[in-house]
């Protein structure tokens, strides 16, 4: 099987998995519990959370709040910082779904809610984002790398823009595409919340975190034993907290290597597919954008088909987000300002450190024999 949908999930160390099963084995106490191993498990997962503030670029009074993953985060942080109705709250146009229904749910309770455009490349359209900046912005959303297309904004442009035009705007960064892949600091671009996810940089599913910036007020959203500072109750989960930081890490340690690798991969992929399949295939990601994702449309072709029928020579990608693989179109696509019915025909490829140049030209001889196919 060749796996080109690391955007949508990442295969997991194999020491993600030996520390899951370690701690859950060993140290499976409630973090919470005052007696010693209780208390221990704690003090490690205190320091775990120094480790990831760290990791971020954060202030040492900053916090990390764990989570069942970046869904979780993005929803913590957007409904915990809706505070005013008469305030204005922003999202980029590009948002992953765990944003953009958030934001639409926010509308449909009466907050104040605008979209931010996207350029033809991906990223926020930052003039007209100047503009639609002011006094009355309380809350700004905008990723860091889109999941579709892995186009890059820039944060840093984003922050100047919100520290000129507004004033305690709260800035909340979706990280998660990101996160140990490409260096970004929360202290250098402003940034109050920022949400990561594990099994995106070969951790395992089902727990994320949200940073928070000791100068962010944040309420809760459930409700319960009050772990967590009081802002995400549940028992704490220990060993995927564990299994996170190992993943992370590993990411982090190799980020360098693991661009340069990547970033060669995407080069070879592109001028493979201008030499063979120029005027079949349109690049949609830019040359800047993550290496790590490429988006491309078949214009007259349908995303859907060519992905079955990469599926039945075992080759994996996606139409586009996993997330929303069932929905019609593509707002991220259609926000860029590409036709409705070519966006029908867009496909992601998306890569991790384990993908081969053999794979790609597998896949790119897959594409050859669809194409062979269906125009005879
Ligand atoms: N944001 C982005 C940009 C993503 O790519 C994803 C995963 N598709 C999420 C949020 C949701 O992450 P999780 O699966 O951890 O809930």
């Amino acid at each position: 099987m060749i796996y080109l949908d690391n955007a949508a999930t990442t295969k997991p160390y194999k020491e993600s998995l030996e520390i899951f099963n370690k701690i859950n084995a060993e140290r499976y106490f409630n973090p919470s519990a005052s007696y010693s191993v209780g208390f221990d498990l704690y003090k490690d997962i205190e320091n775990v959370k120094k480790d990831f503030i760290s990791f971020l670029d954060g202030e040492e009074n900053d916090k990390i709040v764990f989570t069942s993953g970046a869904t979780e985060s993005n929803n913590l942080a957007i409904f915990g910082s809706s505070f005013n109705k008469q305030k204005k709250y922003l999202f980029s146009m590009g948002e992953h779904p765990s944003v953009y229904n958030c934001a639409c749910e926010l509308k449909n309770k009466g907050y104040n809610v605008d979209f931010i455009p996207l350029q033809r490349n991906g990223e926020i359209d930052y003039a007209i984002f100047e503009q639609m900046c002011n006094e009355e912005v309380c809350f700004i959303s905008v990723m860091f790398v889109n999941n579709e297309t892995g186009a890059i904004n820039n944060l840093q442009k984003i922050s100047e823009i919100i520290s000129q035009n507004t004033n305690s705007c709260v800035f909340h960064v979706d990280a998660v595409q990101g996160f140990g892949k490409i260096n970004f600091s929360v202290s250098d671009c402003n940034i109050n919340l920022c949400s990561i996810s594990a099994h995106k940089i070969g951790g395992i599913k089902g727990v994320g975190a949200l940073y928070i910036s000791n100068k962010t007020r944040l309420k809760n959203v459930n409700f319960g034993g009050n772990q967590e500072y009081g802002l995400r109750s549940g028992t704490v989960n220990a060993a995927a907290i564990f299994s996170f930081y190992e993943a992370a890490k590993i990411s982090l340690n190799n980020l360098k290597n693991n661009l340069l690798y990547v970033q060669d991969l995407k080069t070879y992929l592109i001028k493979n597919l201008e030499t063979k399949l120029d005027n079949y295939v349109k690049v949609v990601s830019s040359l800047d954008s993550s290496p790590y994702i490429t988006s491309l449309i078949f214009s007259g072709n349908r995303g859907e088909t060519i992905m079955r029928y990469l599926s039945s020579k075992e080759i994996m990608i996606s139409t586009g987000s996993a997330c929303s693989s069932s929905k019609v179109g593509n707002r991220i696509i259609e926000s860029m300002g590409y036709d409705k019915n070519k966006v029908m025909g867009a496909i992601r490829v998306s890569f991790s450190p384990l993908t081969t140049k053999e794979e790609i030209d597998k896949f790119i001889s897959a594409i050859l024999e669809y194409k062979e196919k269906i125009n005879t």
